[in-house]
């Protein structure tokens, strides 16, 4: 740790999932619909968005990442909510005395459109 302790932390969180048959396809905590009825594989509820917040969050105040709070081998986690993990980490970083200012991510996918459901995430 050095000396100078910036009261401004920027992360960068970033996280991938592929496409599957029989799941949900939730992005941001929103259950969206996909022309090939596909969605995230993963242990939890596979919500990209949600985790690489999470990821920026976390790496911002180097506690670490997702998978230290919430391991995949973990059968608490199975289908768990994100935004709940997501809470979880919101409350960490408080109890640290950190607040979120802003947060910008980047969605990349070519299905479903994600314009049409952007207000609700
Ligand atoms: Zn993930």
């Amino acid at each position: 740790m050095t000396k100078y302790s910036p009261q401004f932390r920027i992360g960068n969180g970033y996280d991938i999932h592929r496409l599957v048959e029989d799941r949900d396809l939730i992005i941001g905590g929103v259950k969206l619909h996909h022309p090939e009825k596909l969605g995230l594989d993963g242990h939890s509820d596979a919500d990209v968005l949600s985790h690489s917040i999470m990821d920026a969050l976390l790496g911002a105040l180097s506690l670490g990442d997702i998978g230290k709070y919430f391991p995949p081998s973990d059968e608490k986690w199975k289908n768990a909510d994100s935004l709940f993990l997501l809470s979880k980490v919101i409350d960490l970083i408080r109890q640290d005395g950190w607040e979120i200012n802003n947060i910008d991510s980047v969605l990349v996918a070519e299905r479903p459109k994600i314009m049409p459901h952007i207000i609700k995430l």
